[in-house]
């Protein structure tokens, strides 16, 4: 394809929508349009836009059209890309129909992608193009691979052999790299490199820009494993060996080898068929780097990578290949898996419990959920591995639809933390301040001893709630009915739910006093404050997304905190997952009853999972560790659960809980958000949709109320719950419950199918 053609079809390809040009942009419609007499197939293609469902077109037979193929096709007077979703052979009433434009060359959705964007759309009721939107998330992928050229030597010498040009041979010899960079690499110029390709001795190569990815080295061998380990890894392998749909609950306390265990029944897909495809899904783009020195130090390459922040041309060139079946490890966050595998024989989740699984915006997807439902209509194999199991998945795994696979104890010497909570009214901090004297000693001793520390508070910023002290006013956000959290460092506030930010008023905007502002409850910021005071000598840093806002930025702090440079470090959630320190021995848990507030439906499974994760960073390796929790309510089943490392009690008693009240996972929830530009319309809205809620059996149905969050971003939001009983259809219960109101076009309506947030 020569270059405007390219430009052109790329224009067409980005904006999805690009004016009609003149000609077909690609060759195959180019030979198509030899084909007048031919007859014609009707083709159904499904666009990557909110329709309903897929538009007909007409095309030459000899074209030779298949479902899966990327098309580009007239919606009124643009033309948009689109996938083939059926076709219709020799079919004499499409010649009414518009002609396909053209045929893009990449590869082709599989057939179990179209019918995975299918089950979605119709689980997560949407329209299938917003998955398909989702799943064609890189179009460059569809035309070939950009080439670019170099030089390599051709074994033919020169007539005439100068210093400069033996330097530029053997330069090439080294690599085959562009002219002009042979030239600087060869300290010559560019006149010396084109004499040796002018007499031969030299050729000009046509290279891709996105070559294959290494095969994964299936000789190497991974760690010796302990009999524990081994049976396992024999468990989750025996499956994967045998083929088709089975999943497994890699149950094992952090540190016990999961990743190792894993990493076998990766091996083993990848040995059982030359063809296999695994997918690696991990909560949080911070631990990538991590996850993938694992992988290539047991398969010898790189896993293929795939998350919101990695560059247009590798996620082009992952995508090419990925749907050409040539990757075949693929380590990514949860949108990898909408990436269009072929022949996918495994699915790994890591904390299958994190809530980074579930995508809030846009497309509303919980992708544990999602996986099961990939694994079987693929027949394919998923391994959840956990410490602190979601209920959900406990459930299926006690019920024996999942296997049970459990690793009880930590590998080798690693003993798990001791843990110990801190009643805030026995031993409360002194006035004005967030650490009771025991954290402060716990984190003095391990300082003594020449280890490290972590304060875990899970609340980014120095404070939030700022009011003035001399008349009460709430520092909010504008738009959202949220309260500005402080920032100190930045010295502005900060709305976390919108983003919105202001420079830290000098006074209050509504009594004008000056400098009258109090700052209300901690942040890490203000952790980190009063921790400075009690350590001023110390190496203290905070870790949150605000200080580590990127992949490298984390992989910066990890690094120095591994190599132990920091001595105490203070941090969010993000200091839960899966980081490995081994000199890190005391744990402070600041305030562990914040997830509890709220009334969320897993508040209490939450805060289980999030505080004992933070505890299970002490002792990783020989030296023992010690977590402290402080909270002001020892007594409540979780504190208890947490102090006496009792989970399976803890979740039994949940699980009863959640039987008794027919929720999740022993009935389904639905959420129906209405959000409106004002209020009246809002209500309004939500009204009509309340009087149109079909009755049906073994439902029901809550609502409209105001939402938590009444206002974000200027639109007033209202809510709906439904519950189901297990078994009734909810999804499209939903659907035609939906479908029977016609709003105001301001009017939003999402559905969050088995929401996890209640806000
Ligand atoms: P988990 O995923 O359960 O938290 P990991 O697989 O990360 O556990 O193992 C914890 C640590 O112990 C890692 O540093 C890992 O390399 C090491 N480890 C686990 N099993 C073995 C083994 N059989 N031999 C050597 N090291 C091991």
């Amino acid at each position: 394809m020569n270059s405007t053609a390219r430009r052109r079809a790329l224009d067409a390809l980005k904006r999805q929508r690009a004016p009609k040009p003149a000609g077909p942009l690609f060759a195959v419609a180019e030979e198509g349009a030899a084909y007048e007499a031919d007859t014609l197939d009707k083709v159904a293609v499904l666009f990557p836009l909110p329709l309903p469902e897929p538009f007909d077109y007409r095309a030459p037979s000899s074209l030779g059209i298949e479902p899966g193929m990327h098309v580009i096709a007239p919606i009124g007077s643009r033309l948009v890309r689109g996938v083939v979703w059926a076709v219709e052979r020799e079919c004499a009433a499409a010649s009414n129909l518009k002609a396909i434009e053209d045929v893009l060359p990449g590869p082709p959705l599989p057939d179990i992608s179209r019918r995975f964007i299918d089950w979605s759309a119709k689980y997560l009721v949407r329209p299938p193009g917003d998955i398909v939107r989702m799943v064609a998330r890189s179009p460059e992928a569809l035309l070939p691979p950009p080439t670019h050229m170099v030089l390599a030597p051709t074994g033919e010498m020169p007539p005439k052999v100068t210093e400069a040009r033996a330097r530029v041979l053997e330069e090439a010899a080294k690599e085959h790299v562009s002219a002009a960079e042979l030239a600087r690499r060869a300290d010559t110029s560019s006149a010396v490199v084109k004499g040796l390709v002018d007499c031969g001795a030299l050729a000009k190569l046509e290279v891709s820009e996105d070559p294959p990815f290494p095969a994964p080295d299936l000789a190497r061998s991974g760690k010796d494993l302990s009999e524990t380990q081994m049976a396992a890894s024999e468990e989750v392998c025996a499956p994967v060996r045998a083929g088709g749909f089975h999943v497994a609950l890699l149950d094992g306390v952090t540190g016990s080898g999961k990743t190792e265990v894993y990493l076998e029944a990766v091996a083993e897909a990848l040995h059982a068929d030359p063809g296999a495809q695994v997918l690696v899904l991990i909560p949080e783009i911070a631990l990538t780097q991590a996850a993938m020195a694992r992988f290539s130090a047991r398969f010898g390459v790189e896993p293929v990578e795939w998350h919101s922040a990695i560059a247009h041309k590798a996620r082009r060139r992952a995508w090419r290949e990925v749907a050409a079946g040539r990757a075949r490890l693929v380590v990514g966050a949860r949108s990898a898996l909408f990436l269009p595998f072929p022949n996918l024989k495994l699915i790994v989740i890591d904390e299958e419990h994190d809530p980074s699984y579930k995508q809030e915006e846009g497309v509303i997807y919980q992708a544990r959920d999602l996986a099961v439902a990939r694994a079987k209509l693929g027949d394919c194999a998923l391994i959840l591995a956990s410490a602190t199991p979601s209920l959900e998945t406990l459930v299926n795994a006690q019920q024996g639809r999942y296997a049970h696979v459990k690793l009880p104890m930590r590998h080798g010497a690693a003993e798990l933390p001791d843990v110990e909570l801190v009643d805030m009214k026995l031993d409360p901090p002194e006035k004005g301040r967030w650490l009771s004297p025991k954290l402060i000693k716990g984190a003095a001793e391990a300082l003594l001893r020449g280890e490290q520390s972590l304060f875990y508070m899970n609340r980014r910023g120095y404070a939030p709630l700022t009011l003035c002290r001399a008349c009460g006013h709430r520092m909010r956000s504008p738009d959202s009915d949220s309260w500005l959290v402080e920032h100190k460092y930045s010295g502005r506030l900060v709305c976390h739910l919108t983003g919105f930010s202001i420079p830290k008023p000098k006074e209050c905007p509504e009594c004008l006093t000056p400098d009258s502002f109090v700052s209300i409850g901690p942040g890490v910021e203000r952790i980190e404050e009063e921790v400075r005071e009690f350590f001023p000598q110390a190496r203290i840093e905070i870790f949150s997304s605000d200080t580590t806002p990127d992949g490298e930025s984390v992989r910066d702090l990890v690094a120095r905190m591994e190599r132990g440079e920091i001595d105490i470090l203070i941090g969010t959630q993000i200091v839960a997952k899966g980081h490995n320190f081994p000199n890190l021995t005391f744990v402070g848990v600041v305030d562990a009853d914040l997830g509890l507030k709220g009334g969320d439906l897993r508040a209490g499974e939450r805060t289980f999972q999030l505080v004992s994760q933070v505890a299970g960073r002490a002792g990783r390796h020989e030296k023992p560790g010690r977590a402290l929790i402080q909270t002001y309510a020892p007594d409540e089943a979780v504190m208890q659960a947490l102090a006496n490392q009792d989970r399976d009690e803890f979740l039994a008693a949940e699980a009863r809980e959640r039987e008794d009240a027919g929720m999740p996972p022993f009935g389904r929830l639905g959420a129906v958000i209405v959000s409106a530009p004002d209020e009246k319309l809002a209500n309004e809205a939500a009204d009509a949709l309340g009087k149109a809620a079909p009755n049906a059996e073994g439902l029901d149905l809550w609502g409209p109320a105001p939402a938590p969050l009444a206002i974000i971003r200027g639109m007033h939001r209202r809510r709906f719950l439904a519950r189901a009983n297990r078994g009734v259809d909810l999804s499209a219960f939903l659907a035609a419950w939906v479908a029977r109101v016609k709003l105001h076009s301001a009017v939003r309506v999402q559905i969050d199918v088995d929401p996890y947030s209640f806000l």
